[in-house]
């Protein structure tokens, strides 16, 4: 897969995907490679600029941090055709030899097709211009986005979706700091009626320490909770990591402050807190050397079975974070986070639909993904 240290190398040396794994399944590294003279490279297909970065010629290769990230924002396919069946090519926008500038920025991905058009000049005509390269990439990495938070939005409108816990205090701050007004979201009105949240729209915690989801007027406080946590959404552009957990490329993609979605096998424990309105729950989830780490309050779930049922041991689920640090210990990473909402797990999360095409071209994230515990 793309994946593969080999081929990112190749990658970040101008080689199409295609030839790149070909060479990485025929037992080629880089170093390899290098060892071998012009002849024996172009009798493997490497055309003269890629044999010429090779041999570190005319450019050092694109730092692999800015490789994944502009390979990951186009998801492995050309931004001006889309076309699943074709490899691809980091392309410089401005060339290298003019801009010396390797970042994201100045990076697209093409198919070799698209790429012979972006080098090929017509006279004084080059057919695929810098202005429309850029177009295209921009409307690409844009539609991307977009889809990501489509396929979670619609994942939360789905029947069988519920919603276990809220971290309520947080999702209000967040959604105020996006400017949503709170008093118009469904549910607000009934939730505010029947005593469930403040004027402002905070939820707040009874007597007991627990969100008042125990009333029978709840089902309103359910909505307007779904409906806060939607304007949230919409308003950053959250990943979906539950196919990307790989220590290889998490680093180059999320950052503190990112929502990140997480679907898999959660592991609950519970704390001793001191004070007995809390009910402080560690979770954690690893898969591929990557451990998610949070810890909420278990009285926020959203009803009696959320708390005793689902909120508890070991559970396939969903969660919606919001990361705090990524630290790297040994060979693994630690994302800890705050968490925003968790859920029921829900399948086309778990690889995107819209990404098939990709995953069965060999371009895209495979999903690996084995739950260690
Ligand atoms: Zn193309
Ligand atoms: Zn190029």
């Amino acid at each position: 897969m793309t994946k593969n240290p080999t081929e990112l190398a190749l990658l970040a040396r101008g080689m199409d995907t295609r030839l790149a794994q070909a060479l990485r399944l025929a037992g080629w590294t880089l170093s390899k490679l290098q060892q071998c003279d012009v002849a024996a490279l172009e009798a493997l297909s490497i055309d003269q600029p890629t044999i010429a970065r090779l041999y570190k010629g005319n450019r050092p290769p694109i730092p692999s941090e800015a490789l994944l990230q502009v390979l990951f924002a186009s998801r492995w396919l050309c931004c001006v055709c889309r076309e699943a069946t074709r490899p691809v090519v980091v392309h410089h926008i401005q060339p290298w030899a003019k801009s010396r500038d390797h970042a994201p920025a100045n990076l697209a991905v093409l198919c070799t097709l698209h790429h012979g058009e972006a080098h090929n000049q017509r006279g004084l005509e080059v057919t695929l211009s810098v202005e429309r390269l850029l177009a295209a990439k921009l409307a690409w990495e844009r539609q991307v986005a977009h889809m990501d938070r489509l396929a979670i939005h619609q994942s939360t409108q789905v029947q069988a979706c519920h919603w276990w816990y809220f971290n309520h205090l947080r999702l209000f701050e967040l959604a105020r700091a996006s400017g949503v007004d709170l008093q118009r979201l469904p549910g607000f009105a009934e939730a505010r009626q029947h005593g469930l949240c403040a004027a402002i729209g905070v939820v707040e915690l009874d007597e007991r320490g627990r969100s008042p989801y125990n009333a029978r007027s709840a089902h309103h406080l359910y909505q307007y909770m779904v409906q806060m946590l939607s304007c949230v959404l919409e308003h950053t552009v959250p990943q979906n990591i539950s196919d990307d957990l790989d220590r290889g490329t998490l680093p180059a993609l999320i950052t503190s402050g990112d929502i990140i979605y997480v679907q898999g096998r959660h592991f609950f424990s519970n704390i001793n807190s001191p004070d007995p309105r809390e009910d402080l729950v560690r979770a954690h989830r690893s898969a591929n050397k990557v451990d998610i780490h949070f810890v909420f309050n278990r009285h926020e779930g959203t009803s009696g079975s959320a708390r005793a049922l689902w909120l508890c041991g070991a559970q396939t689920l969903c969660s919606v974070l919001q990361v705090n640090r990524i630290e790297r210990a040994d060979t693994r990473y630690q994302i800890y986070a705050t968490v925003l909402a968790i859920r029921s797990a829900h399948g086309e999360l778990k690889s995107r639909l819209y990404e098939g095409n990709l995953l069965r071209s060999g371009l895209g994230f495979g999903t690996v993904d084995e739950s260690e515990e």
